[in-house]
C-alpha cells in the first residue's frame, strides 16, 4: 500500500474527537502534550512488481502515551520481567498501564489472557534518502512498508516469517519494487530493530474488577502494529477513564470504572480485532484470494 496525502479527511475509522471536533484537541485535552496529526491519507496496495491493487482510507495519530498510578498504591512483584507477572498483585487504586506483560492484568486475571505471538517478525529501519514513494507492498507471506519520517529520511518495515535473518530479510524482498531492494541494500543491519509480532488473546472479559483496578492500553487490549492504533487506543482510553472518574467522583469509583468498560473495552477489542486482520491479510502465504479481494476495494 502506498500512503498519498491529500487534504479531506478520511470518512471513516475515525477516531474519538476532542472538544474542538479534532483527534489534536482530545489529545491535547488528556495532556499528551505537543501533537502530530497526519489527518485524511489514503493508501494505495501495491503488488512486488509495482502494479498497484486497490485503496483504502486511513488515518494515523502519533504521540506519547499517557501513564498515571494512584497514591499509595501499586503493583507488587517482578512484573516488568515477562514470564515472572504470575506473582504480582495489586493493592490500593491501580490503574493498570504496564504494557503487554501487564502484571496488574495478570493479578487480576491470572493467565486466562496472555501475549500470542503470531509467527511473524517484523524489522524497522530508516533508510537516510528520500523515496518520494511511500505505502505497503503485500507479497506472499510477507509486506514490506515505507513512511516519511523526516526531510531526508525515510522509515520503513518488513514483515516476514519468524526465525528470518537480516541477510534472509534482503533475500526475501529481492526482485520487488523499486525502492525496496535499494532500501534494505543501502541501510545497515545494525540499526534494524525486529520485532516479534504479538498480541493479547484472548480478549479480556472486562477491563477492570468493579471495585478499584482497571486496565488501559497494551494491558487491557495489546494489537498488532498494522493500523497504528495501539498508542491512540490507550489515549482514548486514558480520556474516557479520566472523564468517568471525574464525573462520579471518588465514591462512585467503581460505576466509573464499569462505565469506562461499557465505553472502550468492545470499541478497543475490535480494532485490535481489525488491526490482526490486516496482519494476516498482509502475511497471507496463499495470496491469490486476497489479491482479487483488494482489487474490488473501491479506488
Ligand atoms: C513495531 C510497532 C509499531 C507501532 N506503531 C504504532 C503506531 O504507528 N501508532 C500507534 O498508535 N501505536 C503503535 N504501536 C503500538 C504502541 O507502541 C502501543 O500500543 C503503546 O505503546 C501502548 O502504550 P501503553 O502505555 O499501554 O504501554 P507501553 O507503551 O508498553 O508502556 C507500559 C509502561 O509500563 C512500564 N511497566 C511495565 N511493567 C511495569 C511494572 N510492573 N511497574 C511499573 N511500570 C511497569 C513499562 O516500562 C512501560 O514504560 C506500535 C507498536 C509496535 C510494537
Amino acid at each position: 500500500m502506498r500512503r498519498a496525502r491529500r487534504r479531506r479527511p478520511s470518512p471513516v475509522r475515525r477516531p474519538r474527537r476532542g472538544r474542538d471536533g479534532s483527534s489534536r484537541g482530545l489529545l491535547v485535552q488528556v495532556g499528551a502534550g505537543t501533537v502530530q496529526h497526519v489527518p485524511g491519507e489514503r493508501v494505495q496496495i501495491v503488488q512486488p512488481c509495482g502494479g498497484q491493487r486497490g485503496r483504502r482510507p486511513g488515518e494515523e495519530v502519533s504521540e506519547r502515551a499517557v501513564q498515571r498510578e494512584g497514591e499509595g498504591a501499586g503493583v507488587r512483584g517482578p512484573g516488568r520481567q515477562p514470564g515472572r507477572a504470575q506473582q504480582a498483585s495489586v493493592r490500593g487504586e491501580v490503574v493498570g498501564a504496564d504494557g503487554i506483560h501487564s502484571a496488574v492484568r495478570t493479578a487480576l486475571f491470572g493467565s486466562r489472557s496472555g501475549v500470542r505471538t503470531l509467527g511473524t517478525t517484523v524489522w524497522i529501519g530508516i533508510a537516510d534518502f528520500e523515496t518520494g514513494v511511500h505505502g505497503e507492498t503485500w507479497g506472499d507471506g510477507r509486506f514490506f512498508g515505507i513512511t516519511p519520517v523526516e526531510p531526508g529520511r525515510t522509515n520503513w518495515y518488513a514483515t516476514v516469517p519468524a526465525g528470518t535473518t537480516a541477510d534472509g530479510l534482503r533475500a526475501a524482498f529481492d526482485g520487488w519494487h523499486d525502492p525496496i531492494p535499494r532500501i534494505l541494500a543501502e541501510t545497515d543491519p545494525a540499526g534494524w530493530i525486529r520485532y516479534e509480532m504479538r498480541h493479547l488473546h484472548p480478549a479480556l472479559p472486562s477491563c477492570t474488577d468493579g471495585r478499584r483496578t482497571v486496565l488501559v492500553g497494551d494491558a487491557a487490549h495489546a494489537m498488532t502494529p498494522n493500523l497504528g492504533q495501539g498508542a491512540c487506543t490507550a489515549l482514548l482510553d486514558a480520556e474516557a477513564l479520566g472523564r468517568a472518574v471525574a464525573a462520579r467522583g471518588r465514591a462512585g469509583l467503581p460505576a466509573a470504572l464499569r462505565a469506562y468498560d461499557r465505553e472502550r473495552r468492545r470499541s478497543a477489542q475490535r480494532v485490535a480485532f481489525g488491526s490482526r486482520t490486516l496482519h494476516r491479510f498482509g502475511s497471507a502465504r496463499r495470496p491469490a484470494l486476497r489479491d482479487a479481494l483488494v482489487g474490488l476495494l473501491p479506488g
